[in-house]
């Protein structure tokens, strides 16, 4: 199975990948649904179950006034805040963040850029499900499994060559490749960085596909897609002109397509709500929109009290993702007519699980199972 991370289905057309345009003609296809936001993707794939579900967004979750209040100036913070104003790109700054976190042993989730005095504020926590993965029922059955996310785009060529080899010892090997996701986020999905490194991935997996032998079953799928960024807005600048302190009257987790907001009481709501109700580049989502997205039984504390979702082609900026130099491409849209994420299903038996012309994430580990005849997902 190859995750192509941010593969639009704009990108299958004949001209820019020939190979898996005509992969998509002969083998299932279909366009996925695409997820609010960012982080439930890999969630609801491994669980087989919606967002709604599982009651997770996010990794990180708001801890409260009080944690806002706390402000300790540990030696962690300080570093963090050198790092930041060394750093001489946001790219870097991830990097070097990363090494840090690593040092510090504090858990580091996305997004990458939390301002320094707001770390407390939003902590990651991992969820437990009661519910197994996909990785747990292919463990229990004694599955051999290989998964592999390289962090460099080198590395990718060679793990696409390697999965033949692969093969020969594993039994399922998913391969997750992050290169587009960077380079639509920062070039643009019509760039010619992006359509570059589509034309080889499409090379390397033709290359590919004749190796694999009859028995073995190929998943082509991508997490989301790429929409080109047009307009740009700084929505807490804004809510700071219009007299609103950040951390004294509201808290806002900042992502590029939307803002999860709490308050520090109903009054600042109330304003706060007002002025935001007033701003083109988005809109407050209603409990109807919240149902709509599958994200209405999710907690608070993950997705506001109030949740402001940008429009399709507009991104806040800046954000907890992108602190120096704005996106000119970005999936997670609410309301997104642009494009989608593609599944390509190669095998007959494989095939046959999957008939819906608009699959779901959720839809593809159980048919992972199904194919492997093992026992499926508790409901
Ligand atoms: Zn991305």
């Amino acid at each position: 199975m190859i995750w192509l991370d941010a593969f639009s289905d704009r990108y299958l057309t004949p001209e820019l990948c020939p190979f898996l345009w005509n992969l998509s003609k002969n083998c299932f296809f279909a366009k996925i649904k695409p997820l609010f936001a960012y982080k439930g993707i890999e969630y609801c794939f491994e669980y087989g179950a919606p967002l709604n579900k599982l009651g997770v967004w996010n990794d990180h979750v708001f801890a409260g006034f009080d944690a806002v209040n706390k402000r300790q100036n540990s030696l962690f913070k300080k570093v963090l805040k050198f790092v930041d104003n060394f750093s001489p790109s946001d790219e870097w700054n991830k990097v070097f963040r990363y090494i840090l976190f690593k040092l510090a042993r504090v858990e580091y989730g996305t997004p990458h850029l939390i301002p320094p005095q707001y770390i407390d504020v939003f902590p990651v926590t991992r969820p437990s499900f009661n519910r197994k993965s996909l990785y747990q029922i292919l463990d229990e059955n004694s599955i051999k499994y290989l998964r592999k996310e390289p962090k460099l785009a080198i590395s990718e060529v060679g793990l696409i060559k390697r999965i033949p080899k692969y093969l020969r010892k594993y039994d399922v090997v998913f391969l997750k490749l992050n290169s587009l996701d960077r380079l639509g986020h920062k070039y643009g999905p019509s760039s010619n960085n992006v359509r570059r490194r589509i034309r080889y991935f499409d090379k390397l997996i033709g290359e590919l596909f004749p190796k694999l032998g009859k028995n073995v079953a190929l998943i082509v799928m991508s997490d989301h897609g790429m929409t080109p960024v047009l307009h740009y807005f700084d929505l807490i600048n804004f809510l700071t002109k219009k007299g609103f302190e950040f951390a004294n009257h509201y808290v806002a987790f900042v992502g590029a397509t939307y803002t999860s907001f709490w308050f520090k009481n109903e009054q600042y709501k109330e304003k706060i709500v007002n002025e935001l109700s007033y701003v083109e580049v988005g809109h407050l989502l209603s409990v109807k929109d919240k149902i709509k997205l599958g994200i209405n039984k999710i907690g608070l504390e993950y997705l506001g009290e109030e949740t402001f979702a940008a429009r399709e082609h507009h991104v806040f900026f800046p954000e907890f993702y992108h602190v120096r130099r704005p996106p000119k491409g970005m999936h997670g849209y609410a309301y997104s007519s642009y494009d989608a994420p593609i599944c390509i299903v190669c095998n007959e038996i494989l095939e046959s699980n999957m008939t819906k012309q608009v699959a779901s994430f959720t839809d593809l580990a159980s048919s992972i199972t199904n194919f492997l005849n093992l026992s499926n997902f508790s409901s």
